[in-house]
Formats: structure tokens, C-alpha cells, sequence
């Protein structure tokens, strides 16, 4: 199986990029704050009380979006790989993951890390907020504190997988196709 992880800053590209990575590996893409924002649609129990934290800039609860990754991992459980976006964000959640992919017999062959300086980041956030209807993309002072999380919750995850010698990392300025085209690189050495 290949699994990776798209790593990086809100804003960093994770989606889009992405988007062209299960076209080209045939992976099935699991997007925790995809999958938040369809619990809040659907009116789920779990969906309004994430969104209160989504709203204010916070992480969700780990042991939340553990579940939901579990519950998601078993009704795929035919897929040849699959790409993780928006998790793991926390360092108990990538131990989660680990202990749930050994289940699996599996385990994550690269974690893709898109490089991007946070100027660029809050632009581009705003941008997406003027069209995404996304409330958390469309305030300053919440995109500042989704960075807030980053920094200190999420950014210790570069270590815990350079550690296992699986971090990469590629510049996330520039033309789309160009980044895909690095990306592509890195999972190649790494694909069996
Ligand atoms: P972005 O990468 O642009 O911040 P996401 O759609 O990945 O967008 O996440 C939106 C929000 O959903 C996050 O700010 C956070 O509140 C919540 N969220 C998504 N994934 C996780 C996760 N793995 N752990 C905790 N919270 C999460």
C-alpha cells in the first residue's frame, strides 16, 4: 500500500495538491476537515460541537477525528492507499494513526511537507474566504490563531516523522503543476 500524509500550514495547497495525487496513485483521499464540515451539514451531534471549535480557530479534540478516521479507514478497507490531509495535526494523533495502520498492515511511506511563509498563507486564506463560504477563512484573527495551533501543536509532527525518515519537503510557491511535478518526485522514490 502507499499511504502518505500532505503536510503543511492552513493554506498550503494540501487540497489541490491533493486533488492530483489520487488521480495519478488511484489513493483514496481522507480530508478531516472535509469530513467535519459534512458532519456540521448533516446537523451530526459531532458536526455542531466541532464547529465551535473550527469557528474560533482551535483544534478539534483528538480523540474525535481519530474516530472519525477510524470509522472512515474501515469502510474503505479495500483501498490500495490512501492520503491524509488536514491529519495527522497533533503528535497523539499520529501515534493514533501509526497504531491504526499497523492494524491495517500497513503503515505511511512519506509525509509530503509544502513549504509556504505565512504572508503568502494569510493571502491566499483571504482569497478563499471571499468565495469558500468557509467562516474560519474569512477573519484575520482566526486565520492567525489556525496558525497559533500549527506552530505549536502541529509543527512538532516535521520531527516525529524525520525521526522515522519519512519527512520531505517541497516549496509550495509556484505554479500548481510545478509543485505537483516535485511532489510526483518524492513519492517516486518512496513508491513500490
Ligand atoms: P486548513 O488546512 O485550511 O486549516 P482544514 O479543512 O484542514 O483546513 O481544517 C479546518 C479546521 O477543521 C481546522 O482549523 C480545525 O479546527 C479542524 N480540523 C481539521 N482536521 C483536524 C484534525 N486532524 N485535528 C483537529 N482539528 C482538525
Amino acid at each position: 500500500m502507499l499511504n502518505l500524509i500532505i503536510f503543511g500550514p492552513p493554506g498550503a495547497g494540501k487540497g489541490t495538491q491533493s486533488e492530483k495525487i489520487i488521480d495519478r496513485y488511484q489513493l483514496v483521499h481522507i480530508a478531516t476537515g472535509d469530513l467535519l464540515r459534512a458532519e456540521r451539514k448533516a446537523g451530526t451531534v459531532l458536526g455542531n460541537e466541532a464547529n465551535e471549535y473550527i469557528s474560533r480557530g482551535e483544534l478539534v479534540p483528538d480523540s474525535v477525528v481519530v474516530g472519525m478516521v477510524r470509522n472512515f479507514m474501515s469502510s474503505h478497507a479495500g483501498a490500495g492507499g490512501f492520503i491524509f490531509d488536514g491529519f495527522p495535526r497533533t503528535i497523539p494523533q499520529a501515534e493514533a494513526l501509526d497504531a491504526m495502520l499497523l492494524e491495517f498492515n500497513t503503515a505511511i511511506s512519506a509525509v509530503l511537507g509544502l513549504e509556504v511563509v505565512e504572508d503568502e498563507l494569510v493571502k491566499r486564506l483571504m482569497l478563499r474566504g471571499q468565495t469558500s463560504g468557509r467562516v474560519d477563512d474569512q477573519d484575520e484573527d482566526t486565520i492567525r490563531n489556525r496558525f497559533r495551533e500549527y506552530q505549536n501543536k502541529t509543527l512538532p509532527l516535521q520531527g516525529y516523522y524525520s525521526e522515522q525518515g519519512k519527512y520531505q519537503s517541497v516549496q509550495g510557491i509556484g505554479e500548481i503543476d510545478e509543485i505537483f511535478t516535485n511532489l510526483c518526485a518524492c513519492i517516486d522514490t518512496v513508491k513500490s
